[in-house]
């Protein structure tokens, strides 16, 4: 229903539309972010009391700031010294006898208050609901709104929860969830809205994920006949033995592969568990069923790392690789597209340059991103789209615990590396509660004179990009100054070109740059098996699977490695996982812990992780009910399918899959 229904002027349409509101189903979905609760209250730090006037008030200016006091009594016969700031206004609607109600702290039965009614307190007691707004519409006319929007669509709100779950969970129903989740009479009555909006978020997602992927399956993929033989051949001439995880995954991955349904899997495994390898041998299957491959990597210095490691897989094999990235000349570019287009090219890497429209694979079967948290999903349909029935393969370094991940990416397969490679050792991670290097400069010199290198990261900052480099540029030079003639610093941020950054990491590699100074664009980076120090500024503004991202970039050799996590304004909670890290080096547990403590956006990247945002529901606090919700899913479908139960909304969610294109028949 159009918001013209409301009968409001144009200008606040406007400002609606700023709201992301575009219908009246709109506004009763634009729920309140928080509640203010007025009642009676005798708490020292939120009084609430109903008072009168009992002195003529004072006020007292400074400048343009005012301070008024006067005195009252509560019901109770208690009287009160009242004191106020900036609202001498007021003072004419304060005179003797008036009752009030005043709001704000209290101390030896002085009040500061923060607010004063011109109201009796029953007047204005209750619950009242907090909306985020623009400026231009108030609390009170956009609660006008909702009950308007209200009125017009009660009786044809569609709900997605069978009867018989209503009963079964003792949920209200949709139309009393709506109407009170806006205009609740108690506590009581927000909870049951809440559960009830919660529940069918989560089973209209857990519908929408599972069709999707019971759709996948339906498809006629492509089948891969894989000379398996070959395959074994190649995995045994590996310079190592796969670790136990490995082998599971290489084993789940081709037999996906040799389905003639669509593989859509993630590989989940901490820093350093070797997935690298596991995809490589998942694009030898490919090559083996004579598809091409494609991998891509969120950084053109991770593009070209993942080039180097699976050419030397690769060497003794006939595959043609290229590397295919945004710096590229526009002739060699053309010369990879040819070779892409007739097939010469088996395997290629690269950034997202491997899905741009000029782009065509001749048979392109197998597709690989790395760090997927980094892709839009628009992007990752994009390639896709390249091939008929791809197979697709998501790696990530950002392990989330094996029944979230279920639970939030209902439509893939997921496999895990938890065991690391043996000899694999910790890197001694410390927190340091300071602001420069001082207390760690003699160890970091004893540690450079004996040959090592290291990393310095620094702080992230909100704001923007370039302030990050500003920070980066200074300590770049006062660690030059300071290690002048001694050593070589380098010096790495974002907002270098794609070949200038190759260049610094190379000199890293080589060992011509001993202390690499850097933002977090070395998170996922290259190896360099000699630089087994990293200190960290600012570390409580980092998250902490972040943290332990960035010093997965050591200890990636034999040698003894060392963390330095500096510090000196970390509040008690930040506190808290810094010491956490340092005594845990599981990617898992950590992961585990930041989602706790900070939730899933802050862990997976916000926005464009993927993960579904929820309305209301919180995947992490309410994982009871969007476990219940994802059984429920389960058996609705099933009932559609063996009993055609539920048509009404299985075939609604499927036809709004078919409009995205998610969905083929
Ligand atoms: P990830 O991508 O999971 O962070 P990598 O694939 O980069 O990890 O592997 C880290 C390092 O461990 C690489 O140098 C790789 O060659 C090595 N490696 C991988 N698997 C094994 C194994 N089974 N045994 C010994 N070393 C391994
Ligand atoms: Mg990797």
């Amino acid at each position: 229903m159009e918001l013209s229904a409301l009968k409001t002027t144009s200008k606040r349409i406007d400002i609606l539309h700023a709201m992301n509101i575009y219908s009246m189903e709109d506004i009763i979905y634009h729920f309140p972010y928080r509640y203010d609760i007025i009642e009676e209250s005798y708490d020292n730090e939120h009084m609430i009391i109903e008072a009168t006037v009992i002195s003529q008030p004072k006020v007292f200016f400074r400048g343009k700031m005012s301070r008024m006091s006067f005195e009252v009594i509560d019901r109770y016969g208690n009287h009160y010294q009242v004191a106020i700031f900036n609202r001498h206004y007021l003072r004419t609607h304060l005179s003797l006898s008036t009752t009030i109600t005043i709001l704000g702290k209290c101390q030896n039965n002085k009040i500061t208050a923060s607010d004063i009614k011109m109201k009796p307190l029953c007047d204005i007691a209750g619950i009242h609901p907090v909306y985020s707004l623009k400026d231009g519409i108030n609390q009170k006319s956009f609660s006008q709104y909702v009950k308007k929007a209200y009125q017009l669509l009660k009786s044809e709100l569609v709900t997605l929860v069978p009867e018989e779950y209503i009963i079964k969970h003792h949920l209200v129903h949709k139309d009393i969830a709506i109407y009170n989740i806006h205009f609740p009479d108690t506590q009581e009555d927000i909870k049951q809205s809440l559960k009830y909006l919660k529940y069918e978020e989560f089973l209209q997602f857990q519908l929408t994920m599972q069709l999707t992927k019971f759709n996948r399956y339906q498809e006629n993929g492509t089948a891969k006949n894989i000379d398996l033989d070959k395959l074994q051949n190649f995995i045994m001439n590996l310079p190592f033995q796969l670790t136990h995880d490995q082998s599971v995954a290489v084993k789940e991955i081709v037999s996906d592969l040799q389905k003639p349904q669509m593989m859509y899997r993630f590989l989940q495994g901490d820093v350093g568990s070797g997935k690298t390898v596991v995809g490589a041998i998942a694009l030898y299957a490919t090559y083996l069923a004579g598809y091409q491959g494609a991998l891509m990597a969120p950084t053109e210095i991770l593009a070209l790392q993942h080039y180097k490691t699976l050419s030397k897989f690769f060497e003794k094999t006939d595959i043609h690789m290229a590397l295919l990235t945004g710096s590229l000349s526009m002739k060699e570019k053309n010369e990879i597209y040819e070779k892409l287009n007739n097939g010469d090219i088996h395997i290629v890497v690269g950034t997202h340059a491997l899905f741009q429209k000029k782009v065509n694979y001749k048979h392109l079967g197998f597709v690989i991103t790395d760090e997927q948290h980094r892709f839009g999903v628009e992007q990752r349909k994009a390639l896709k789209n390249k091939g008929q029935q791809v197979d697709f393969l998501i790696m990530s370094a950002t392990p989330i615990p094996r029944t979230l991940a279920i639970a939030l990416y209902g439509d893939m397969d997921v496999s895990t590396i938890k065991t690391k490679p043996a000899g694999r050792q910790e890197v001694e991670t410390k927190y340091i509660e300071a602001s420069s290097m001082k207390p760690i400069l003699k160890h970091l010199k004893a540690y450079l004179a004996s040959g090592g290198q290291c990393y310095v990261i620094c702080p992230l900052v909100d704001e923007s990009e370039k302030l990050e480099v500003r920070s980066a540029t200074q300590i770049y030079e006062a660690m030059s100054s300071y290690f002048k003639g001694q050593y070589k610093v380098g010096l790495l941020h974002g907002q270098l070109k794609d070949d200038e950054k190759d260049d610094i990491m190379q000199q890293f590699v080589d060992n011509q740059i001993q202390i690499l100074v850097s933002t977090t664009v070395v998170e996922v980076g290259v190896d360099v098996k000699n630089a087994n120090m990293m200190i960290i500024y600012n570390a409580e503004r980092f998250g902490m699977s972040q943290l332990h991202q960035l010093r997965g970039r050591i200890g990636r050799g034999s040698q003894k490695a060392y963390c330095y996590l500096m510090s000196d304004q970390a509040s008690d909670e930040a506190k808290e996982r810094l010491h956490y890290l340092e005594t845990c080096q599981d990617g898992f547990d950590i992961s585990m812990y930041d989602l706790k403590v900070r939730g899933p956006g802050e862990v997976l990247g916000e926005k464009q992780s993927g993960l579904p945002s929820f309305l209301v529901g919180d995947v992490l606090k309410d994982y009871n009910i969007l476990s219940v919700a994802k059984d429920d899913a389960t058996q609705m479908i099933n009932a559609y399918q063996n009993h055609r139960l539920y048509a009404h909304t299985i075939e609604g969610i499927v036809e709004k899959l078919k409009e995205n294109n998610e969905y083929v028949d």
